[in-house]
């Protein structure tokens, strides 16, 4: 991708914004895009995807489906991403066609785990100096031979198409590590040190074809099973020189990327006060949600205006904010019955911005919609996010 500032796209209906993904990620997107007047085409294969069912256009089609790919390349003058797991096919039967950001290449590395290591890696030692947990790549049985005692306990994770914890284990010993590496159908993996966490935090930052970055604040993140559960995002939530190295670590990646659009690391706090990265996504992040109801930008707006090479202010949080995400399990109840959770109680709790996905059929543990309190202070927010966890089944925090 260049460098060359994009010529921007000015709102309005005739400029088409497309969206690779229906996901919640892409909805957000879409009415961030539509609230300024842009028209939005969406491809994904669901019918009933959260993101098509609210855009102008949904070409539903498989992502490899030429024809598909053709339309979005023909309505829409510039595509953007909300799962990093898009065939690289895809991208590139578009690149060229329409401006695409982020680009294919910072993609494929987001699509790896192990390009992505060695990205952290090169960025750590050329500035950051935030490494990635220690770790090797597990292609052989050779591989898995030569495993070094320290890395267990580990984590083995596929290198392609993990999320939300899928995709990984724990693993204590060798026997594990062998056992763990053959139930994932021995793909290249990687081993990561099983790493004492004392708390986990993201960035998300935005920036634009000539190199302008903006910053959301930094988010602490609470995970369960995998999956995120809690965001906390007000003064103090994490050390400000851990924040502020954070920070300067996501803007090396971006820089060494070149990249254009929204871009989320995230990074374990250790229990000795320092910080590894654990990954990026090349987009909108969970653990920005918040920003569309405590932040005067939102990260979905930030996607908006990088694909449209529209000004990027830094954003401001307004508000002190905790984001719960809705699991599919609280439409269950305790005699595992389908039911539908006490809405009218938590949305009488001040400082409710309730969010579902429009998902027809709730699974557990998939992400149906958030819901992030807003207020004046972290005590006040934390109080009222905690009585709406006690309302809904979710564990205090
Ligand atoms: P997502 O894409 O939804 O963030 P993922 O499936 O890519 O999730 P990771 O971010 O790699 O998964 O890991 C999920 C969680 O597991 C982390 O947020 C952290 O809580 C825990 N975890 C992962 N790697 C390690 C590690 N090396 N040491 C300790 N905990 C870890
Ligand atoms: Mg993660």
């Amino acid at each position: 991708m260049s460098t060359a500032a994009f010529q921007p796209l000015l709102p309005g209906s005739d400029v088409t914004l497309g969206m690779l993904g229906g996901g919640q990620l892409g909805r957000m997107f879409v009415h961030a895009a539509q609230a300024m007047g842009f028209t939005t085409a969406v491809l994904d294969p669901a019918a009933d995807s959260p993101a098509g069912l609210v855009s102008e256009r949904h070409l539903c089609a498989a992502w490899d489906d030429a024809a598909a790919l053709d339309e979005m390349a023909g309505i829409a003058t510039a595509v953007s991403l909300e799962f990093e797991n898009v065939p690289a096919a895809a991208l590139e039967a578009l690149q060229g066609r329409c401006r695409l950001a982020p680009g294919a290449e910072a993609v494929a590395i987001a699509q790896d785990r192990i390009r992505e290591k060695e990205l952290f890696a090169r960025c750590a030692r050329q500035a950051s100096g935030v490494p990635p947990a220690p770790y090797m790549a597990i292609a052989s049985e050779a591989d898995l031979a030569a495993v070094p005692p320290t890395l267990l306990p580990g984590v083995l994770k596929a290198a392609r198409l993990g999320y939300d914890g899928k995709g990984q284990a724990r693993v204590r010993g060798r026997a594990e590590l062998a056992a763990a590496w053959e139930a994932l159908g021995r793909v290249p993996c990687v081993l990561e040190q099983m790493l004492p966490l004392a708390a986990e935090c993201s960035i998300i930052i935005a920036r634009g074809a000539d190199g302008q970055c903006v910053h959301l604040p930094v988010q602490r993140n609470t995970h369960r099973d995998g999956i995120l559960a809690i965001s906390e995002i007000y003064e103090g939530n994490v050390p400000q020189p851990l924040a502020q190295q954070a920070l300067a670590a996501t803007k090396e990646i971006a820089q060494t990327l070149d990249y254009v659009g929204v871009l989320c690391v995230e990074f374990f706090i250790l229990d000795d006060d320092t910080l590894v990265v654990n990954e990026m996504a090349p987009r909108p992040h969970n653990s920005g949600h918040y920003s569309i109801d405590a932040c005067d930008v939102s990260q979905f707006e930030l996607q908006v205006r990088t694909l449209a090479g529209l000004p990027l202010p830094q954003p401001r949080q307004h508000s002190a904010a905790v984001m719960l995400n809705l699991l599919g399990d609280l439409w269950f109840d305790a005699a595992g019955q389908p039911c539908t959770p006490p809405w009218a109680q938590v949305l009488a709790l001040p400082g409710a911005h309730l969010h579902l996905y429009g998902k027809t059929e709730a699974r557990r543990g998939r992400k149906m919609g958030h819901i992030t309190f807003t207020g004046d202070s972290a005590p006040q927010v934390r109080a009222q996010a905690l009585r709406a966890a006690q309302m809904l089944g979710i564990a205090p925090f």
